[in-house]
């Protein structure tokens, strides 16, 4: 039976519910011995013997990103947990706007694996990492149900899979984060939870899950034999080496995955560092006072390019590629530039009021992407490593 608002769980009181998931009920609550906001979550039956273990070990857990479990506790044959009260969204709900920036989504990316290095080495295995199980609240992201869930499409009996049969829709919800080993019926490890993680990270920085399928039976066939798109192909600005990470993150055997979170928290703060530098905030070009020099600059560097291509030209004739970009009626492609290593197409677009604006469009792809902060951006030009975008614009 639900309840409402004033009844009493021990020192626990009930103030309104908050969301229902796989495994109960959640309220927010008081704690009425210590004067604090609490969230109490209402299991179901049976739930609690499976992991009072593991809730043991995570109360023992403090870290500033795993969501702190309070107590856990048993009234008229209601078994309950009381949690921190986290004041926030889910990412899940989060990601239904679109992307994260991919400040943002590295940000997170690198609390949420802090989060599972700290577990992992306590020994314990989140096993059902996915959006809807981490809360974005004002300190950054926070993992909910650590080590509580445990994801199942075999186990007869199981909570997870009884509820499971009931809909189609909520299987393919469970077998979205779970990775290729435990598809084939193994046991969870550390590296199943860096699995999850390179999904939810993909799909921060994308927007998009990175496997599909409009059916259990084709969603576990892409999770156990298909390649994730390369991220740069959706997110053009994403660092290259970010779908290094993700790709290792999501390889099919546990053996060639990171084999610590620890080590994705050092490569993403790596990128997030480099992402910060100067020269790689697009608009700081433009923004400066030395346009002339820059001007000067680039046509130096772009005769040293040409000498440079001269002279290590290949002997053999290359085969002709054809590229073709078409532009809306009334739209100019004015400007266009190829990244050296040949994976997308820069341009300057002039739309029928005059405005220009830069572009950036994989070439595997026919679909381009406005690049925001570029009005007025003409002669854009790709650093050698492909990493950043340059342009001239006047100053205002
Ligand atoms: P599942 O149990 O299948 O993983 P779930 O993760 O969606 O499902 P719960 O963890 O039971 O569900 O949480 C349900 C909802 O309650 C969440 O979506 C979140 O909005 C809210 N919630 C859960 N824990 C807290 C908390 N500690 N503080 C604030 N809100 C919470």
């Amino acid at each position: 039976m639900p309840l409402v608002a004033g009844d009493k769980l021990g020192p626990y009181e009930i103030l309104t519910p908050i969301g229902a998931g796989g495994m109960g009920e959640v309220y927010k609550g008081r704690d009425t011995r210590l004067n604090r906001t609490i969230a109490i979550k209402i299991l179901k039956a049976g739930a609690r013997e499976r992991f009072e273990r593991e809730a043991r070990a995570i109360s023992a857990l403090n870290h500033s990103h795993i969501c702190h479990l309070h107590d856990i506790g048993t009234q008229d044959g209601m078994d309950f947990l009381v949690m921190e009260y986290l004041d926030g969204d889910t990412l899940e709900r989060r990601l239904k706007k679109g992307p994260l920036p991919i400040k943002q989504a590295l940000t997170h990316g690198i609390e949420i694996a802090t989060a599972l290095a700290a577990a992992h080495q306590a020994g314990i295995v989140h096993r059902d990492l996915k959006p809807a199980n981490i809360m974005l609240v004002k300190a950054g992201a926070k993992l909910l149900d650590f080590g509580l869930a445990k994801p199942t499409i075999h186990g007869a009996g199981d909570s997870t899979a009884t509820l499971a049969i009931t809909s189609e829709n909520v299987l393919i919800g469970t077998v979205q984060y779970m990775a290729p080993e435990l598809l084939e019926g193994k046991d969870a490890d550390a590296r199943s939870d860096i699995f999850a993680f390179g999904l939810v990270l993909y799909e921060m920085l994308t927007g998009r899950r990175a496997f599909s399928g409009g059916s259990v039976a084709s969603l576990m066939a892409a999770i156990l034999t298909s390649e994730t798109p390369a991220l740069t192909r959706t997110q053009p600005l994403a660092p290259p080496e970010l779908d290094r990470i993700v790709g290792k993150c999501l390889e099919k055997d546990p053996a060639k995955r990171w084999q610590s979170a620890q080590d994705i928290v050092w490569e993403l703060e790596w990128s997030a560092e480099a992402l910060g530098r100067p020269s790689a905030a697009l608009p700081s070009l433009v923004s400066r006072p030395r346009l002339p020099w820059l001007v000067a600059g680039g046509a130096l560097a772009m005769f040293l390019l040409l000498v440079i291509a001269y002279l290590f030209r290949s002997p053999q004739a290359q085969p002709l590629r054809a590229l073709s970009i078409v532009a809306l009626p009334g739209h100019s492609i004015l400007e266009s530039v190829i990244s050296p290593d040949g994976s997308r197409v820069a341009f300057t677009l002039l739309d029928p009021s005059g405005k220009r604006q830069l572009c950036v469009r994989p070439l595997d792809s026919v679909q381009h992407r406005a690049i925001p902060g570029t009005n007025g951006a003409s002669n854009p030009f790709w650093s050698p490593d492909a990493r950043y975008l340059g342009f001239f614009a006047q100053r205002k």
